[in-house]
């Protein structure tokens, strides 16, 4: 007690009991609030598979071409056999409560991303067929795919690309229309032909077994996007044929390419969602993508910040380690808080998406636009603090920038999102 002080002893246990020069070490993953033991050994088990398998793995397949990429000796089988032995159950997922759902989803995701962004999403693209249609309740679908085969979701065509997410054309401009749909599912004799193809931008879509796909649909009137159809096939079926494997500036380690029909038959058991559920799919389908990327984007932002937290210790200039400069130090700072901000609004999202009656794609929206435009910014940012040594092939800060600037176009351009989340907002004002 000192004469500053109160002079009575008559004091409680005070709640807080922390030392008279208080400072809390945050670590590199952040400020994770206590988990479940179930969540915590969940995370613990990713976070190992990120660093040890996803993040090698990833930056041995960026160097390699496309077509390399996907051969039958490549790193990417040996990653995608390291992933399944992980035993991560998608019906389990399923059926759990919101909370826990949104959260498990949330620390699958973030932690993929953190080891690799491209091959988090080759994992993200490769579950959606089998997990929405564990999510529609499907079991037709759900017994004919098993959750080992690699999927796809193929949405664009090359004449379609934002317009292809917004198929009721409420950005369209006044007096145009969609034009001719690349691929069309002709209803013929109680079967489906299909006959077209989809881009190049098909994430897994030169390798993939299974594909959630959307197409235009032709009941004898012509062929309509607005009442199109998604539906859950095998990619071995005959008539459908694969494009050249992509080559890109990022995320090379995950494989994309064109995938061709040509009068491919398929029965009507194969339907996710038909002309009249159309709109309504393909609205749930992205409230659940948009949320993936805004987790993946969100790990991907924390590998950038952990590793230019790091180097800031090691690297001295001017005598000193570079973090006592204060523009690191003010910059350091200031991507901690935008990865914080990412990995708090998807988190939010994903709870309040799982809990609600229907989810909100606005705010799926706001978590994919905000978690890859933060990824994209943070990487920027530790390119700086990594100085010349950023932009070489020695340290893996470049590959992040490019693997995350490609994550603002993927699932929707942000551009187009933003504008479509804010008429959302808006939605009495739709037509
Ligand atoms: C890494 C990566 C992975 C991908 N994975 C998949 C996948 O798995 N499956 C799949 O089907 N596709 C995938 N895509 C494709 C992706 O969804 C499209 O690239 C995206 O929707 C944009 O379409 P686009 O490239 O045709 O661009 P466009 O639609 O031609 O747009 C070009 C530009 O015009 C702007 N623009 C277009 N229309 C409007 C509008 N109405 N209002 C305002 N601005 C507009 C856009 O914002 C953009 O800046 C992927 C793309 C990338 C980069």
């Amino acid at each position: 007690m000192t004469a500053f002080g109160p002079q009575s002893s008559n004091h409680s246990a005070p709640v807080y009991n922390w030392p008279v020069t208080p400072k809390h070490q945050i670590d590199g993953f952040g400020i994770e609030p206590p988990l479940s033991d179930v969540a915590r050994e969940f995370q613990s088990t990713l976070r190992k598979f990120a660093v040890n398998v996803a993040r090698p793995m990833g930056q041995k397949l960026d160097r390699m071409s496309a077509a390399e990429v996907i051969a039958h000796d490549s790193p990417f089988w040996g990653f995608r056999k390291e992933y399944l032995d992980l035993g991560v159950d998608l019906r389990i997922l399923a059926e759990m409560p919101p909370l826990e759902r949104s959260q498990m989803f949330c620390i699958l995701f973030e932690e993929l991303g953190f080891g690799d962004g491209g091959l988090a999403i080759s994992i993200g693209a490769g579950i959606l067929p089998q997990y929405l249609s564990l999510l529609f309740g499907n079991e037709f679908l759900i017994e004919r795919f098993p959750q080992d085969l690699l999927g796809c979701w193929a949405i664009t065509e090359p004449d379609h690309g934002s317009d292809s997410l917004d198929p009721r054309g409420t950005l369209r401009h006044p007096g145009t229309a969609y034009g001719r749909p690349n691929l069309v599912a002709k209803l013929h004799k109680g079967k489906l032909i299909l006959n077209g193809q989809k881009s190049a931008w098909v994430s897994n879509g030169s390798v993939a077994e299974v594909c959630i796909l959307y197409c235009a649909s032709d009941t004898g009137s012509g062929p309509d996007y607005q009442h199109g159809c998604v539906l859950v096939i095998p990619l071995d079926l005959p008539g459908i044929t694969r494009g050249k494997p992509l080559e890109k500036l990022g995320q090379r380690a995950l494989p994309q390419g064109e995938i061709f029909f040509q009068d491919v038959e398929v029965d009507l058991d194969y339907v996710l969602a038909g002309p009249e559920e159309f709109e309504r799919a393909v609205y749930l389908i992205h409230a659940e993508a948009n949320v993936l990327m805004g987790a993946t984007w969100t790990g991907a932002a924390r590998a950038a910040y952990q590793m230019a937290h790091a180097y800031a210790h090691e690297r001295r200039q001017g005598g000193v380690p570079i973090y006592r400069h204060q523009m690191v130090a003010y910059r350091l700072f200031d991507m901690f808080r935008r990865v914080e901000t990412s990995a708090a609004l998807t988190r939010r999202v994903a709870h309040y998406n799982q809990a609600a009656d229907m989810p909100a794609l606005q705010a799926a929206m706001a978590a994919k636009v905000t978690g890859t435009e933060i990824a994209f910014s943070v990487a920027s940012d530790a390119m700086q603090i990594f100085g010349g040594n950023g932009i070489t092939h020695e340290y893996p800060i470049e590959k992040i920038l490019r693997d995350s600037r490609l994550s603002m176009i993927e699932d929707g351009v942000n551009d187009f999102l933003s504008i479509k989340g804010g008429y959302y907002l808006m939605q009495d004002d739709l037509p």
